[in-house]
């Protein structure tokens, strides 16, 4: 993981004064960082708990900040969702995913997909289906090695219906998860309405999960409703042995979580993957 060399843009806030100015300024900053290179892809391993084998990863945003050092994507990714400018970190991600998944297809590497976080407003624009088949079509990349990580508050809180947008992409072969599932308000209900491949079942269900029984019954009824909808389900945030039992026993198909692997550099994970064997 990017080492922190600063503190978290949240707890650097003298006033609100202070606070404002440097919004404004990161946000200007933002617009420069795609041009001159300063965001990163940090990409995190997916294993499957039958096969052993490692699936795919998710893809996480790191900006290298000429100043401030290393920022996670919670000190600019909320400014970028309210400014407007998140579509380009968006297009940013997609594109640098479809390149890594094309250069790897080069190399004769086993295919592997990678999963791209998608905020709330790129679901509200009607372009993003048509964007994903020229960029893909351009890299002669399957689309089934793409996915979109969709949050469940996400998709409630999107002013236009996601329902079409997500059929489209579908439609064009990406794969679809729904992330941070278990925290929002979605009923099971809208669930059988999503065209979804995949669960991403909340840390927090995964947490301690070892220690409390509540939180074991929780993560068995959300295996149980994802299988019944017939889709993959994913423990994100596994960081032990002791969690890791209770969810392979929960039947969860695939892991994420420190316990496999921090989201590393490109070159690292690729390091790393070749280290698996
Ligand atoms: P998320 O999509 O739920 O991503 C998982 C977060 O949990 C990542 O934090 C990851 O580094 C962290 N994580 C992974 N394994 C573990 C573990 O075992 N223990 C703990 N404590 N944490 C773990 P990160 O990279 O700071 O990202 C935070 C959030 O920022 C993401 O949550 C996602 O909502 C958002 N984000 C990241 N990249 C992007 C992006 O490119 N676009 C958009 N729209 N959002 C992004
Ligand atoms: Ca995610
Ligand atoms: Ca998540
Ligand atoms: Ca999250």
């Amino acid at each position: 993981e990017a080492k922190r060399l600063r503190q978290p843009v949240a707890v650097y806030n003298p006033g609100a004064e202070a606070a404002r100015a440097l919004h404004l300024s990161l946000l200007s900053d933002l617009h420069t960082a795609i041009q001159q290179d300063q965001l990163r892809q940090f990409l995190q391993p997916k294993r499957d708990l039958k096969t052993g084998r490692i699936t795919g990863a998710e893809a996480l945003v790191r900006w290298h900040h000429p100043q401030r050092g290393w920022l996670p994507p919670g000190d600019f990714i909320p400014f970028a969702e309210r400014s407007g400018r998140i579509r380009q970190i968006t297009d940013w991600m997609l594109a640098r995913a479809v390149r890594t998944l094309a250069d790897w297809a080069a190399q004769g590497r086993a295919p592997l997909y990678i999963a791209v976080n998608i905020s709330t407003l790129d679901l509200q624009d009607q372009s993003l289906p048509a964007r994903l088949a020229t960029l893909l079509a351009e890299h002669q990349v399957d689309p089934g090695q793409l996915q979109l990580e969709v949050t469940e508050t996400g998709l409630m809180a999107s002013g236009t219906d996601p329902i079409a947008v997500l059929h489209a992409i579908r439609r064009w072969g990406v794969r679809l998860a729904i992330d941070d599932f278990g925290t929002g308000q979605s009923s099971l209900a809208y669930l059988q309405h999503l065209p979804v491949d995949e669960l991403k079942v909340d840390r927090s269900f995964v947490q301690d999960v070892n220690t409390d029984p509540r939180r074991e019954a929780l993560l068995r009824s959300i295996v149980s409703v994802g299988h019944g909808l017939g889709l993959t389900v994913t423990a994100e945030g596994v960081e032990n042995d002791a969690e890791l039992a209770i969810i392979r026993n929960a039947g969860c198909d695939l892991v994420q979580g420190y316990l496999l692997a921090k989201p590393m550099a490109l070159a690292d994970f690729e390091t790393w993957l070749t280290a698996q064997g």
